[in-house]
């Protein structure tokens, strides 16, 4: 297995490797940069088919995390931890503490929060052994309500900042009253959003693959439920990909009416020249790792001294960086998702 040579090494700073036979764990912390702070970046864990494939997996999200940090406004930067195995048989207390340890061991470079594969009280069991941990406190959301660490109100508040800065853009309005939008997954996120746009007087379609939380839309929030096969080509203004990845593809792109996509979707675009297929189809495509930030914001304000206004404020900045990407991407003719790039590189390699 090639590590300096790896095609997605990309001179990450720190990459360790923990072993401990009692539990069973074996996990990677990856540090990609901290020119710009500490890095902080979720915690994985995955049932991997091959060490090879987490290698790859905490090497391509850890650099995903200095691009975001940078682009958000934190002295923050990337890094990423992997644990190798499968959360609903392998995940035991004894191997969280294991964790908590090797987090202590690495030094406070690295700041691990919750992904997938774990959960806030998994986080706050390695938190008893080490500071290294981020998310994890009890404190006041920025909707004003008691939050436990879980990141997803802020980067749902986020995405709506995201979401109408691109339609202000695009379509030219700040009302969004009637404005039809699709969201695909209302999840933790998803419906969170969907809640924002509701009161902002939009009218939604929605699919998801539990019934009961589409279910829920429909209810609670009086959207329209659509099959996901329909969802990506519904005549809609605005598609908000709130589910998987790769979403954005050869066969998606040329079936896509709405005019902005701005959801909090990880990875929307299956590669990066569909980046250049959305500026090509006249899409204005708001960068996921952009609007999807305020979870970090979050959190970071957490190790801080957190206060939900100054939360609320600095995850409002979105807009201006969004501003700042779709205007170099009209002056320039780049796509947005390329001068996210490079606008970050500029941040954080200063
Ligand atoms: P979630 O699991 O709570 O919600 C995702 C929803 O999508 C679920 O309801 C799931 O049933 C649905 N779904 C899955 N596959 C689908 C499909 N093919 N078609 C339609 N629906 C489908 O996850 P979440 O926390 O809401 O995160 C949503 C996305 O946002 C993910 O890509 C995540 O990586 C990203 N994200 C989340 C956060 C956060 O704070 N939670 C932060 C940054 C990015």
């Amino acid at each position: 297995m090639s590590v300096f040579s790896h095609p997605e090494f990309d001179n990450h700073e720190q990459l360790a490797f923990f072993c401990d036979e009692e539990t069973g764990l074996q996990a990677i912390i990856a540090v990609h940069n901290t020119n710009l702070g500490p890095a902080l970046g979720g915690c994985r864990m995955w049932d991997y088919a091959s060490d090879e494939e987490a290698l790859r997996d905490v090497l391509r999200l850890s650099k995903g995390m200095t691009y975001k940090s940078a682009l958000a406004n934190l002295k923050l930067g990337g890094g990423k931890s992997v644990i190798l195995g499968d959360p609903r048989k392998h995940k035991t207390e004894d191997l969280l503490a294991a964790m908590g340890r090797f987090l202590e061991r690495t030094g406070d470079q690295y700041i691990a929060a919750e992904d997938s594969g774990t959960s806030v009280p998994d986080l706050q069991v390695m938190n008893r052994y080490t500071n290294n941990v981020a998310g994890v406190t009890e404190r006041t959301g920025i909707d004003g309500l008691p939050c436990n660490g879980d990141p997803s109100p802020a980067t749902a508040y986020g995405t709506f900042v995201g979401l109408k800065t691109a339609v202000k853009y695009k379509l030219g309005t700040d009302d969004l009253t009637g404005l039809k939008v699709a969201i695909q997954g209302v999840g933790n996120v998803g419906y969170r959003l969907a809640k924002h746009l509701k009161m902002a007087g939009a009218e939604l379609f929605v699919t998801d693959i539990h019934d009961e939380q589409v279910r829920l839309a429909v209810t609670e929030l009086d959207a329209t439920a659509v099959s996901q096969s329909d969802i990506l080509s519904l005549d809609v203004d605005v598609l908000a990909p709130c589910a998987l990845g790769a979403v954005l593809n050869d066969a998606t792109i040329p079936r896509i009416k709405a005019k902005v996509i701005a959801g909090a979707a990880n990875n929307m675009l299956a590669h990066a020249r569909h980046d250049q297929m959305l500026l090509d189809h006249g899409i204005l495509y708001a960068p996921d790792y952009v609007v999807n930030a305020g979870g970090i914001i979050d959190i970071y304000y957490e190790r801080i001294g957190h206060e939900h206004n100054a939360v609320r404020a600095h995850i409002e900045t979105i807009a201006d960086t969004l501003n700042e990407i779709f205007q170099r991407s009209d002056n320039s003719g780049r796509p947005t998702g390329e001068i996210a790039n490079i606008l970050a590189e500029e941040r954080f390699m200063k």
